[in-house]
C-alpha cells in the first residue's frame, strides 16, 4: 500500500520514534505546531476515524492511554491537546488515522 504512515512504521521513511508497541507507532511530527507535538498511529491502516468499528474499540483506548503515557514521558505535566482530523472538512492531509498530541504552551479554542 501506498501509504506514507505505514512507510514510516515499516521503517522505510524515517521518523523520530518516541515509543511502538505491538499496536501503535509514536514519532514526532516533522511540522511542530508547538513546542512538542506527536502523532499516535495505529499500525493497522485504516484510513480515518470514518472508517472505525466495534472491532476497534480497544485499538482506540490503548491509543488514547499511550498518548497520555507519552504525554507525560515528554514533560506535559500541564496539560496537552489530542486532535484528530477527519477526512476533507476536518483537515486530514494523510489518509493513515492517526492523533496527534500537542504541549508545552497554551491552546487557543475554537480550532479554525
Ligand atoms: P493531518 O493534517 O492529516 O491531520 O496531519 C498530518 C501530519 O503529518 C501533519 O501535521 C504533518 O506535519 C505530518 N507529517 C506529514 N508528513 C510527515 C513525515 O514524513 N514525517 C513526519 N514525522 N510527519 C509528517
Ligand atoms: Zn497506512
Amino acid at each position: 500500500m501506498d501509504c506514507l504512515f505505514c512507510k514510516i512504521i515499516a521503517g522505510e521513511i524515517p521518523s523520530e520514534k518516541l515509543y511502538e508497541d505491538e499496536l501503535v507507532y509514536v514519532f514526532k511530527d516533522i511540522n511542530p505546531e508547538a513546542p512538542v507535538h506527536f502523532l499516535v498511529i495505529p499500525k493497522e491502516h485504516i484510513n480515518s476515524t470514518d472508517e472505525l468499528d466495534e472491532a476497534h474499540k480497544e485499538l482506540v483506548g490503548h491509543v488514547f492511554l499511550v498518548a497520555k503515557k507519552v504525554a507525560h514521558d515528554e514533560g506535559l505535566t500541564n496539560g496537552y491537546r489530542i486532535v484528530n482530523n477527519c477526512k476533507e472538512d476536518g483537515g486530514q492531509t494523510v489518509n493513515h488515522l492517526h492523533f496527534h498530541v500537542l504541549g508545552g504552551r497554551s491552546m487557543q479554542w475554537p480550532p479554525g
